[in-house]
């Protein structure tokens, strides 16, 4: 040992204090010996502190051993300090040795050589003393530098001792009070742990509601032991709060971000289904424009052609001097002007037609009794000439419709009740009115030729005809023109007929209430 060591010796006997400086010299080259041999000395050699080391006699004329003992405990805790005692006096030593007495030596004259013996173990045991005491200060300044709350308790739940870390994490002062709110549930803890094999140790992720309204998430790590034969539970927790809370966020985000993509593809399927129906329509809207585009073209060629062949065959007499009669070329001109007008007609019809989608069409209530006296009264011309009788089954209803476009659909299914009749037989036509709760049934039944059912939906469709031009002229609108007149009033029709046995047409309005 190069290091000085600075010896405060306690001993009111010269001869007794010259035997131990020999000693220590003897074994410690470096010493320095502080001889105190009064109250007053020990004092200010106290107050002073330059001393490592303590030796002092039990009896002193001005104090005693354990005086002194206390005295420099007092004042420096860790310091080594060794006494002599004498013979019977073993009571003294085990005291001195409770108030942190290092070691005791029987003060007799062949003892004297043990002192540097004692010397150097309780230096020794004082130096690792300071060791532990330094690396107990380090570890808890480490625990709480780490903010890692630890502790110990007992099977029931009791606590048996913590860090400061831990009470600052639950928010508690004292860990009774950590006992009294059982914030961790130990006992919980404890019977888990219990009911595993080796090593019973447990990690687990919880929340803690602390008693001032906050709450925060904590890492806890649990481990049964055994300590001097009784079980106990050491655990360990860390805040985790800041990192729950990211992951709670990215759940959320998660979940906002599938519940985002679940709408956008409902939203999408829909788009798609409206798309598709869309297609679908145009593809209808095209089959049907293409089909009428057909249909007009046929019909359209047939007075045409006729318009053209007539047209040549009178250039062609006219170029030769002909010698055909002047009757033959005249009907050939009212051929053309029959095709004419056929072509004109179907023109006509059509344009009506058209118009039906196109033009507004307001409605009002409308007295079906009025209605169809002003009708018969326009066609009464026409009727006249066929012999059409006509019974009315007064009174009729009100319907709610649209004045023009009604007189148009009721005058297409009289004309067709009086042209479609077997040749020579006298047209007849029952027209009465049926109510059907919110609505208005308009009967129109005539004697006719009949419509067989498989053609009975057809009839209704543009340029459907059943018969040829030669046979019963016509354009095949007149009952499309029925049908899509009615449906924009908000109606429908219907017809109920047999092949020979006449037909009954129906239209169907909205009642007026009155
Ligand atoms: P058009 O009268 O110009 O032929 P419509 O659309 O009015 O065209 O009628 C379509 C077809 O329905 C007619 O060609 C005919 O074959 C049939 N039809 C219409 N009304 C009657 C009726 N009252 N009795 C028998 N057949 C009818």
């Amino acid at each position: 040992m190069n290091q000085v060591l600075r010896i405060l010796l306690v001993d009111d006997n010269p001869g007794d204090r010259a035997l131990v400086i020999r000693q220590l010299q003897r074994e410690f080259p470096s010493v320095e010996v502080q001889e105190i041999l009064e109250a007053e000395g020990l004092k200010n050699a106290v107050e002073a502190g330059q001393f490592d080391f303590v030796i002092t006699d039990y009896q002193l004329r001005w104090s005693t051993g354990l005086e002194v003992l206390r005295t420099i405990k007092q004042r420096s805790p860790s310091c080594p300090v060794i006494m002599f005692t004498n013979t019977g006096t073993e009571e003294i030593a085990v005291e001195a040795l409770q108030s942190g007495l290092d070691d005791y030596i029987i003060k007799q004259a062949n003892r004297y050589i043990r002192v540097p013996a004692a010397v150097r173990v309780a230096l020794e045991r004082a130096e690792a003393r300071r060791q532990a005491a330094l690396v107990e200060i380090r570890l808890q300044g480490l625990l709480n530098q780490l903010k890692v709350g630890i502790f110990r308790s007992y099977p029931n739940g009791k606590f048996i001792e913590c860090n400061p870390a831990f009470l600052e994490l639950l928010g508690v002062d004292s860990l009774a009070q950590a006992e009294a709110r059982n914030l961790l549930n130990t006992r919980e803890f404890y019977s888990t742990l219990e009911a595993l094999e080796p090593p019973q140790q447990q990690e687990r992720e919880l929340q803690l509601h602390r008693t001032d309204g906050t709450s925060i998430w904590v890492a806890l790590s649990i481990t049964l032991n055994t300590l001097e034969g009784q079980k106990v539970l050491d655990g360990l927790i860390e805040d985790i709060t800041a990192r729950k809370q990211v992951e709670i966020e990215i759940q959320q985000l998660n979940q906002t971000l599938e519940k985002r993509v679940r709408e956008r593809t409902a939203q999408l399927e829909v788009a798609n289904q409206e798309l598709a129906q869309t297609n679908q329509k145009l593809g209808i809207v095209n089959q049907d424009l293409e089909e009428f585009a057909y249909s007009v073209s046929h019909d359209l060629q047939q007075p045409l052609r006729a318009i053209q062949g007539f047209s040549s065959m009178l250039l062609e007499n006219q170029g030769k001097q002909s010698n055909r009669p002047v009757e033959r070329q005249q009907d050939y001109l009212r051929r053309i002007i029959a095709s004419t007008q056929q072509a004109n007609k179907l023109i006509q019809d059509l344009l009506a037609y058209s118009r039906l989608t196109r033009t507004e069409m307001p409605l009002q209530p409308i007295n079906l009794s009025l209605l169809m006296a002003e009708i018969l009264r326009q066609l009464e011309p026409e009727f006249k000439q066929r012999l059409l009788s006509v019974h009315l089954e007064e009174p009729l209803a009100e319907v709610i419709g649209n004045r023009t476009i009604l007189v148009q659909v009721i005058t297409n299914l009289l004309t067709n009740a009086i042209k479609f009749v077997t040749p020579g037989v006298q047209p007849e036509v029952r027209i009465w009115t049926e109510k059907r709760g919110e609505t208005v049934r308009l009967w129109l039944q005539d004697n006719g030729i009949g419509i067989a059912p498989k053609y009975q939906k057809r009839i209704f469709n543009v340029f459907e005809r059943l018969h040829s031009n030669e046979v019963y002229p016509g354009t095949g609108i007149g009952l499309a023109i029925v049908r899509k007149g009615v449906e924009r009033m908000g109606g429908r029709v219907g017809v109920e007929s047999q092949q020979g046995q006449g037909s009954r047409f129906w239209i169907e309005l909205p009642v007026a209430t009155e």
